[in-house]
C-alpha cells in the first residue's frame, strides 16, 4: 500500500535544535519506490522508529542545504549503499546541497565519500522533470535563504503530491502547485505570528495557498516554535475551517494513504500524459529509472550525462505553466569521475 510516513515535523532551528520534533524528513512510498524527503537530524534513528528500512530506499530528495533538511543525507546514502559496498540508488538534489553556493556562502554538504555511494546524481534547477517508471517528479521553484532551494511534486498514476519545501509566498510559488490532491506544506509560522519571514509559510500564507489549489488534503508540517506554542491542531483546524479543505496536522512518524485522496477526475490527465508524454521524454534522454535495471557502474558515464532539451513541443495535455524542459544538467558536478 503506497505510504506517506513522517519521521519528524519539527521545522526552525529551537525545535529541531532541542528535538521537541524529530527532523527525520519523509518518506513516500508508492508504486514500489521508496523516497526519503529532506532527511534531517536524526534521520536514522527516526527511520529506525518507524520500521523503515532506509537500504529500500530508491531515492533521496534534498530540497536545500539548510541542516535540518539535509543533514543526515549522507548518512542516508550510507546506509542505503552499506557505505559504498552496493552502490545503490540516486540523489535528487538541489546545487546547494552538492554544489554548495557561493551567492549564499554555503560549503557543499555531500562529502566526495557519500558522492560515490549513489548510482546517480541528478543536481536539480526548478522546472525539471524526473521520470522513475510510472513516477514523474517535478522540481518546483522555492523562496527560501538557501537561493537554489527547491519543492517536489509527485506525479503518479494515483495521485498528485506537491511538497513545498522551505519556502515563502508568492502568487509564481502558489501557482506552481496547481492540481495537486495532496499538498504537504512546511509550515513554520502560526496565524497572527509577530515574528515570521518571508523565506517561510505562516498561517495566513497557507490560507491563500488553500483557497487557490484546494488539494483534496493538506498536511501541515515543518513547525516551529511559535506553532507549537499556538498548538498546531488548534491551527489545523482553523486552516481548514478557513478554506474548507482537510488539513491534517502532522505527527511524529504518522503514516498516511495518499490513495485515499486521489483524484478519479485527475487520473485522466496523469493517464494521458504517460501515455504521451512521459513515455517519450525517458526515451529521448534516458531519464526513466528502472529500479532493477539502473545504469550499472561499467556503464559508460555518457549514459547519465543526459543533453539539455530543446522546448517541449508536444505536451497538449501538459498546461502551459507546466511545460519545461526536461533537463538533467550538471552531471559533470555529479557523476562519478571514478569507478571503483
Ligand atoms: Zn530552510
Amino acid at each position: 500500500m503506497p505510504s506517506i510516513i513522517f519521521l519528524g515535523t519539527g521545522g526552525d532551528e529551537f525545535v529541531v535544535g532541542k528535538q521537541l520534533r524529530g527532523s527525520g524528513g519523509i518518506i513516500i512510498k508508492v508504486e514500489g519506490y521508496q523516497f526519503h524527503l529532506d532527511p534531517g537530524p536524526g534521520a536514522l534513528v527516526r527511520a529506525q522508529q518507524a520500521g523503515i528500512n532506509l537500504r529500500e530506499n530508491t531515492a533521496v530528495l534534498v530540497s536545500h542545504a539548510h541542516i535540518n533538511h539535509c543533514n543526515d543525507a549522507n548518512a542516508v546514502i550510507a546506509s542505503m549503499s552499506h557505505s559504498g559496498f552496493d552502490v545503490n540508488g540516486v540523489l535528487i538534489s538541489n546545487k546547494t546541497f552538492v554544489n554548495g553556493s557561493e551567492e549564499a556562502r554555503m560549503p557543499p554538504m555531500l562529502t566526495d565519500f557519500h558522492r560515490n555511494c549513489v548510482e546517480r546524481i541528478i543536481v536539480a534547477k526548478p522546472s525539471q522533470r524526473i521520470g522513475i517508471e510510472t513516477v514523474e517528479i517535478q522540481t518546483l521553484k522555492a523562496l527560501h535563504k538557501d537561493p537554489n532551494a527547491l519543492g517536489f511534486r509527485f506525479i503518479t498514476p494515483k495521485f498528485n503530491l506537491v511538497y513545498t519545501g522551505d519556502t515563502g509566498y508568492s502568487k509564481e510559488i502558489v501557482d506552481q502547485y496547481k492540481k495537486a490532491d495532496i499538498l504537504i506544506l512546511n509550515l513554520v509560522y502560526p496565524s497572527n505570528a509577530k515574528e515570521k519571514d518571508q523565506y517561510n509559510l505562516n498561517f495566513e500564507d497557507a490560507v491563500k495557498i488553500l483557497q487557490k489549489i484546494k488539494p483534496r488534503l493538506a498536511v501541515a508540517t515543518h513547525f516551529g516554535k511559535k506553532m507549537l506554542e499556538a498548538n498546531v491542531l488548534d491551527e489545523a483546524r482553523e486552516l481548514q475551517k478557513a478554506t474548507g479543505v482537510q488539513v491534517l496536522a502532522a505527527t511524529e512518524g504518522m503514516s498516511i494513504n495518499p490513495e485515499s485522496y486521489s483524484a478519479g477526475s485527475k487520473q485522466r490527465t496523469l493517464g494521458t500524459y504517460k501515455e504521451s508524454r512521459k513515455e517519450e521524454i525517458d526515451d529521448e534522454l534516458g531519464t526513466g529509472i528502472e529500479d532493477e535495471e539502473l545504469p550499472s557502474q561499467e556503464e559508460p558515464q555518457e549514459e547519465l550525462q543526459a543533453e539539455p532539451e530543446p522546448e517541449a513541443e508536444d505536451a497538449e495535455e501538459i498546461p502551459k505553466e507546466e511545460q519545461s524542459t526536461l533537463v538533467i544538467d550538471d552531471f559533470e558536478d555529479g557523476s562519478k569521475e571514478e569507478e571503483e
